[in-house]
């Protein structure tokens, strides 16, 4: 009988190496000490506030969050100066925001004068100026205007509200997961940068300089030496999934399979062909989110065993002919995207050599309003 250092946890269950993950953090924040950036980490990847703790301890100046909940979560659980890197917009969330403005230190990030206008009454009410990022599009076309002008002039009009403050430019270059070689990928991490210094240098034109330019995604955080070589105007980045890395990182290269902290212990229930396998977690532990890397996810240390289908309950992995498993064995899965998977979880089990060291509580689970 192999020994299962995992005997006392039931599956599915989510793993945190503490090593690996430690590393991870160390590395960013030695990266960003050694390139003059602050990090202000995405904390939607494990919404925890012990690990967001472990994340300040290491050097990062602040969090990210998207969503105000997540925000709340994270206050609550003694986490200070948080950007909340989503539009704020109606009645019930401009209270929160308020009840939160006034007790920490928060920044807003929105890409419209429409959103600042309902910012400026919650400062108003509070007597207090809030800072906002705005929002600009560097290629990935979610939020955002284009860069240079259109931004410039909408950060402008924002500003001149009595109770916002222009604290800086923010952008999150998405389509970097879409990079197909480094070289391709390098230019995305430039080409993020550049469209928050020249919208800068329009609004700087006009007597508004921001104070912050915040950038960030992992796959362009790995480029940050040569941003800020080429665009020392950058302040700050946001990289999020850096602290647990996934298979789809290893697929985009900027990690490898040693830094993935998260993985997922499952145990094989089904083994009806000899190229088939059947694990007992579903969509409802990974998500239905397949990420960039092919399938979902795969066996640790098996990239051939790849999770090609997902049920709600049942993962099927094709396997090579012959492969050792049986029903009864338990396996660790490494998913094609972490942040999706700690999210459907109350708890993650921190380990280190083989032992659960550490119940790490998911603070913002589900914190999606
Ligand atoms: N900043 C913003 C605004 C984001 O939306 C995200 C990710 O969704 C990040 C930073 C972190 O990027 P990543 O998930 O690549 O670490």
């Amino acid at each position: 009988v192999t020994e299962d250092p995992y005997a006392d946890l039931e599956t599915p269950s989510v793993l945190v190496e503490l090593d690996v993950l430690e590393r991870n953090l160390a590395t960013m924040a030695r990266r960003a000490r050694e390139t003059g950036t602050k990090l202000r980490p995405h904390t939607k990847t494990h919404k925890s506030a012990w690990i967001a703790k472990r994340q300040l301890a290491h050097g990062a100046n602040g969090i990210t969050t998207a969503k105000l909940g997540e925000a709340e979560a994270m206050a609550a659980g003694g986490v200070d100066d948080i950007l909340v890197a989503y539009p704020v917009v109606g009645r019930s969330k401009l209270r929160r925001l308020a009840a939160l403005v006034e007790r920490h230190a928060v920044i807003v990030a929105l890409d419209d004068h429409d959103v600042a206008k309902g910012i400026d009454e919650v400062g108003a009410s509070l007597r207090t100026k809030v800072p906002v990022y705005l929002d600009v599009d560097s290629g990935h076309h979610r939020c955002g205007r284009v860069p240079g002008l259109p931004s410039a002039l909408e950060a402008l009009r924002i500003a001149d509200l009595a109770w916002v403050e222009l604290r800086g430019l923010m952008t999150h270059a998405g389509h970097s997961y879409q990079a197909r070689s480094q070289h391709e990928l390098r230019g995305i991490a430039l080409s993020e940068a550049a469209a928050l210094v020249s919208t800068a240098e329009e609004t700087s034109k006009r007597g508004l300089v921001p104070v912050e330019l915040s950038v960030g995604s992992t796959p362009t955080a790995h480029y940050i030496e040569a941003v800020r070589a080429a665009h020392p105007e950058i302040t700050e980045f946001r990289p999020g999934t850096y602290a647990f890395y996934d298979a789809d990182q290893v697929a985009i290269g900027v990690a490898s399979e040693d830094d993935c902290a998260l993985t997922i212990l499952t145990t094989v229930v089904s083994r009806p062909a000899p190229d088939r396998m059947v694990l007992d977690a579903g969509s409802k532990t990974l998500s239905s989110d397949a990420g960039f890397a092919p399938g979902f996810g795969h066996i640790k240390a098996e990239p051939n065993a790849l999770v090609t289908m997902l049920s709600e309950e049942h993962a099927t992995v094709r396997v090579d002919e012959g492969a050792p498993w049986r029903i009864g064995d338990r396996v660790e899965l490494i998913p094609n995207h972490a942040c999706v998977v700690v999210n459907l979880t109350a708890e993650l089990f921190g380990t280190r050599r083989g032992a659960v060291e550490e119940t790490i509580v998911v603070d913002a689970r589900g914190k999606t309003r």
